[in-house]
């Protein structure tokens, strides 16, 4: 059993890896992890330089946006990771994003379908678009959550990319999965026509 330590060391590696990896710009995205037990998640800090985050910049919330730990607000998004968390048992890390490729098929409300063969195990199929909600409400997660009990990613019209996982090291994963396929779509749609994987044009 991990410890909460290593759990918000966990949440801090892959936040700094996503912002490395340049899935998000400036301050944007945020990611977190539930302890069913307690019934809390640990979420990154609102608006934080991920380059300065640190283990005790986390903050853990129940799912109500209760704080029970942490100097910081939480993410902006907490509503969205609470309602995930609420509806899908199996979810236990939720990783948000803005990158770009991905984010610029969100911004065209344009589904992604199976091109690529990592999109079937990791993805579970075709990359849908959830409906556009206001930043930080509720509805965010909700419109998501209709995608992602199929899914374990999506786009959000006009926003970005939320994965989910089992750890934040799958969601990530998932997360990475999405941008890799945008951009590849990208590049054939703009050198050919894309072909569907034989079965999967749904
Ligand atoms: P936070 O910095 O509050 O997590 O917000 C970033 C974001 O991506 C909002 O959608
Ligand atoms: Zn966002």
């Amino acid at each position: 059993m991990e410890t909460w330590v290593e759990r918000k060391q966990a949440v801090l590696r892959t936040a700094k890896k996503a912002y490395r990896e340049k899935l998000m710009a400036g301050t944007s995205g945020n990611m977190s992890v539930f302890i069913p037990e307690r019934g809390y998640m640990i979420i990154t800090p609102s608006s934080y330089d991920y380059e300065i985050m640190e283990e005790k910049d986390m903050v853990v919330t129940d799912l109500e946006g209760n704080m029970i730990e942490g100097c910081h607000r939480p993410s902006s998004e907490w509503r969205m990771h609470a309602e995930i968390y609420k509806s899908l048992p199996h979810v236990r890390a939720v990783v948000h994003t803005h990158s770009p490729y991905a984010t610029s098929f969100a911004v065209n409300h344009q589904e992604i379908p199976v091109v690529l063969i990592e999109m079937i195990p990791f993805l579970k199929g075709k990359i849908e678009v959830s409906a556009y909600a206001k930043q930080g409400s509720a509805q965010v997660g909700l419109n998501a959550v209709e995608i992602l009990r199929r899914k374990n990613a999506c786009l959000m019209a006009n926003h970005g990319v939320v994965a989910v996982g089992e750890s934040v090291e799958s969601a990530y994963i998932n997360s990475v999965y999405v941008e890799d396929t945008a951009k590849i779509y990208y590049m054939a749609l703009t050198s050919g026509r894309p072909v569907v994987i034989p079965g999967y044009e749904e």
